[in-house]
């Protein structure tokens, strides 16, 4: 059903579309209708307005906008968060794609970007001089909610989360004044920036530390589900004496019917190991072979370009599925984690749905506590629980099976992980943020937005703060 529309003064809106350098898009505008959705198929929003920014001063004037007409704001990085939180009903998006500037810094060995960038877009432009950053495992993901709530990818274990690369930050804050986070300037932001989500202000610019990182060793290889069980063995195995070279992912899914998949394979639920491997080919061989000694049906780890492994997913994350996820921290793939988590992959939604177990470990799991907001550090493991269909008649068995899963997983599951979290509310929240990192994000929330303006996020609550501004 379309939300009521609010009545807003056609003047005041059209003085805002004068004063940006981006768009104002509205109903019944032909842009309307894609502007206003997101990656999920299952969000369905209608919000008065959409603003497109090109720069910090066009967020200023939509945050400002939006104060003066009482309107909720949403922002909206890719747009691939699964809760929805980049679009809303009757506010305002702010929408950072037009923010996509990239510059690499040879010298410095560091990346400044826009806010709206995807990793695509990031890593295409960084691609020319072979400098990156841990970035996310689907190229059309965006580089803030990603990085701002952590960012698990294929380079973690070697040079850690995209959180713990990002050095410096612009943001617009819920007031509309521009500030800077860094080791100099508000070193709490930045460490609020690193893991606490969209809750602090709206990032426009991200300078990130940027490594050497061209050709890799990636891929996949893949086994019939009926061998699931030595295949987590090798992979549990493999990931305990792992180098941080190697970051690795075992998901269960229906095999695609794409060429390197045997036919007698194809449409049925299967299981394969996917990673990257940033050494020499033959570390990567040797450190493969756990797994390839196995066997596997299918086997296309080769080397190749890093920013060929960053896009080798997205066929199976189109925009538009409907999607409903679950997901927690493991420490370990015993008996009764597996028997649980083939129970749920025989009864996943085919084609689309998956279990995805994410290595974690090496350089993640040396950063203090103390350095970011990012918590559970110490995991072993991220299990993120996909349910994924098409159809909405679909929707109340999907999420129900997503629920489920969780359900008979929760045992062996600790924390979550904001980015793959649902709009779960507060409870959830203290999940993924012990007693003391939420206090300190509160209090770092309550300076900077002490109206939680920004609320169309994973949460946190402010705290009085007294309203005293960051001093050095
Ligand atoms: P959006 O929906 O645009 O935003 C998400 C949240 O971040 C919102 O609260 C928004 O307000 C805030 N936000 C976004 N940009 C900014 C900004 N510039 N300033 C302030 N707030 C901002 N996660 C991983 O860790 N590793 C993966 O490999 C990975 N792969 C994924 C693949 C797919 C297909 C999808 C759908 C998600 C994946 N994720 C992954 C999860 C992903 O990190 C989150 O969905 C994240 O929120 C996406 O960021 P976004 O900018 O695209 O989302």
């Amino acid at each position: 059903m379309t939300p009521i529309r609010p009545e807003l003064d056609a003047a005041a809106v059209a003085a805002l579309a004068a004063e940006i350098d981006g768009l104002v898009i509205k109903p019944p505008d032909d842009a309307y209708g894609d502007a206003r959705r997101v990656w999920n198929g299952m969000i369905d929003r209608y919000p008065a307005l959409i603003v497109t920014c090109r720069s910090a001063a066009d967020v200023a004037a939509a945050v400002r906008f939006a104060r003066a007409n009482g309107l909720d704001i949403a922002v909206r990085g890719g747009g691939h968060n699964v809760a929805g939180f980049g679009t809303c009903d009757s506010g305002l998006v702010i929408d950072l794609s037009g923010l996509r500037d990239v510059v690499v810094d040879q010298e410095t060995s560091t990346a400044t970007v826009g806010g709206g960038n995807t990793w695509g877009t990031f890593d295409t432009a960084a691609a020319e001089v072979g400098l990156h950053t841990t970035g996310g495992l689907v190229s059309t993901t965006g580089v803030g909610g990603f990085t701002l709530g952590g960012g698990l990818g294929w380079l973690m274990r070697r040079y850690g989360l995209a959180c713990d690369n990002l050095l410096a930050a612009e943001v617009v804050t819920a007031t509309g004044e521009l500030v800077r986070a860094s080791e100099t300037d508000d070193p709490e932001l930045l460490w609020a920036l690193r893991g606490g989500g969209g809750n602090f202000g709206v990032v426009t610019s991200m300078t990130f530390r940027v490594y050497p990182v061209s050709t890799i060793v990636g891929g996949l290889m893949l086994f019939p589900i009926e061998r699931a069980r030595e295949v987590l063995g090798a992979f549990r195995a493999l990931c305990a004496r792992a180098s941080d070279d190697l970051t690795a992912m075992a998901t269960i899914h229906t095999a695609p019917p794409a060429p390197f998949v045997p036919a007698q394979l194809q449409g049925r639920l299967a299981i394969a190991i996917a990673g990257c491997h940033i050494g020499q080919a033959e570390a990567a061989d040797a450190e493969l072979a756990a797994i390839r000694d196995l066997g596997p049906a299918a086997d296309v780890f080769a080397p190749m370009p890093y920013t060929a492994l960053q896009s080798m997913l997205d066929a199976t994350a189109p925009a538009g599925q409907r999607h409903y996820w679950k997901s927690g921290y493991t420490q370990s793939l015993d008996p009764g984690f597996v028997d649980a988590l083939l129970e749920s992959g025989s009864r996943m939604p085919a084609p689309f749905g998956q279990l995805h177990l994410h290595q974690m470990g090496g350089a993640v799991a040396r950063v203090p506590d103390s350095a970011s907001a990012f918590g559970h550090r110490d995991a072993a493991f991220t299990l993120n629980i996909i349910g994924a269909w098409t159809d909405p008649t679909e929707d109340e068995s999907g999420v129900a099976w997503a629920r489920a899963s969780f359900s008979r997983l929760e045992p062996w599951l600790d924390g979550a992980y904001v980015n793959f979290m649902g709009a779960e509310g507060e409870g959830r929240l203290s999940a993924a943020y012990d007693d003391t990192t939420l206090e300190r994000l509160k209090a770092v929330k309550g300076r900077l937005d002490p109206e939680n303006v920004l609320r169309l996020n994973q949460n946190v609550a402010p705290k009085p703060s007294g309203g005293q501004p960051w001093r050095a």
